[in-house]
């Protein structure tokens, strides 16, 4: 019997599997020594080794393009920093928080925004530092949401997520609990049902929500993971990144959206790709992701419509970034286009 497939964490591994083209040995030897990698044997299965362009690979396998840093990209794009009262707690907005509880991921995007901050050696929060985070929580009467987030939440133990699922549960004006995670998706063999029970709490609202960027992603083992998940009453949203040459068609788009709401998995945020160092040749631009939108509009179920978000660099939080169906005519009166570019005239509030 074979063992267990492992997941690819060095460039070696990655080598061995056939995934470092001769030509470009030498550059992706070095984004290695820079950036974490880890492909899990889910997501290896899906890579067509025979497509030069293929999307899964994209998304996880190192380029030599993430060499070249752009000017306005930065180590941290939007801002995480200046809005960290101590360590592990993010709060930028008034009534949530992010707490990072790890920095971990079960797979390493190539386009990842917190890029410089995660990997396998980062330092996980120590006891002190999670006491000081939830003390944090605690102590501030106006946090209604608690968003946990890394790295990725999910790499951890279902007793560790038990413990401090427990410890959020004991703090009276926190409602909602919301994870954030790509392991339903990359690595659903995690999925367990004692990990699903771990995450549940009395009295609190848990939403989980999963990041995946293209269809092929939902594979028949991810669909199982998200039907324990939403079949436990934890309903499920989905984040997204528009990531050029990997999802940014309107085809591609909409068959991601189809497929994350076939398995009840509302699409929740498009995010506009982040100015991570070394990702330029994975975004576009604002106004690809507009006219996508619009296609998608016009396209698909309105369940399949994410809201479109920049988040804003430095730190000052997301904005939709969506089109506009509002316009004035050449008199100043009020427009709308519908879903196939026609105009009508809206009556003003008299
Ligand atoms: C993205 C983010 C959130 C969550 O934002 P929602 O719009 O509620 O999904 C919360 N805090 C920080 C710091 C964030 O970056
Ligand atoms: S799973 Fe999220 S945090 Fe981890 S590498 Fe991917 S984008 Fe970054």
């Amino acid at each position: 019997m074979n063992a267990a497939p492992k997941p690819l964490r060095q460039f070696s591994d990655l080598d061995e599997a056939g995934l470092i083209p001769a030509e470009k040995r030498a550059a992706l030897e070095q984004v290695a020594a820079r950036y974490a990698i880890a492909i899990t044997p889910a997501m290896e299965a899906l890579i067509d080794r025979d497509d030069p362009n293929d999307p899964i690979a994209r998304q996880f396998v190192p380029d030599p393009a993430e060499l070249d840093v752009a000017p306005q990209e930065r180590a941290d794009p939007i801002g995480d920093h200046a809005h960290s009262p101590v360590e592990g707690i993010v709060h930028r907005y008034p009534d949530r928080v992010l707490l990072k509880l790890t920095h971990v991921c079960a797979v390493y995007c190539r386009f990842c925004f917190r890029r410089e901050m995660i990997g396998p050696d980062a330092e996980p929060l120590t006891a002190a530092q999670l006491d000081a985070a939830l003390g944090y929580i605690a102590a501030h009467p106006d946090i209604w949401e608690v968003v946990l987030t890394g790295g990725d939440p999910l790499v951890l133990s279902a007793r560790r997520l038990r413990a401090v699922m427990a410890r959020l549960g004991a703090i009276e004006h926190v409602k909602v609990i919301r994870v954030h995670s790509r392991v339903p998706i990359a690595d659903p063999a995690r999925i367990t049902d004692e990990l699903v029970a771990a995450l549940k709490v009395d009295g609190k609202a848990i939403y989980v929500a999963a990041h995946a960027n293209h269809a092929r992603e939902l594979t028949a083992a991810a669909r199982e993971a998200c039907a324990r998940i939403v079949d436990a009453g934890i309903p499920m949203l989905s984040q997204s990144v528009l990531l050029a040459g990997i999802n940014d068609d309107p085809q591609t788009l909409a068959a991601l959206m189809r497929a994350l709401v076939e398995c009840r998995i509302k699409p929740y945020y498009l995010h506009h790709g982040d100015l991570a160092p070394g990702t330029a040749h994975l975004r576009t631009s604002l106004e690809r992701g507009q006219a996508l939108m619009r296609e998608l509009r016009g396209r698909v179920s309105g369940l399949c419509q994410p809201t479109y978000v920049l988040d804003i660099p430095g730190g000052y939080g997301k904005s939709p970034v969506g089109p506009s169906y509002l316009s004035r005519d050449g008199e100043g009166r009020t427009q709308v286009e519908d879903f196939n570019g026609g105009l009508h005239c809206y009556p003003p509030k008299p």
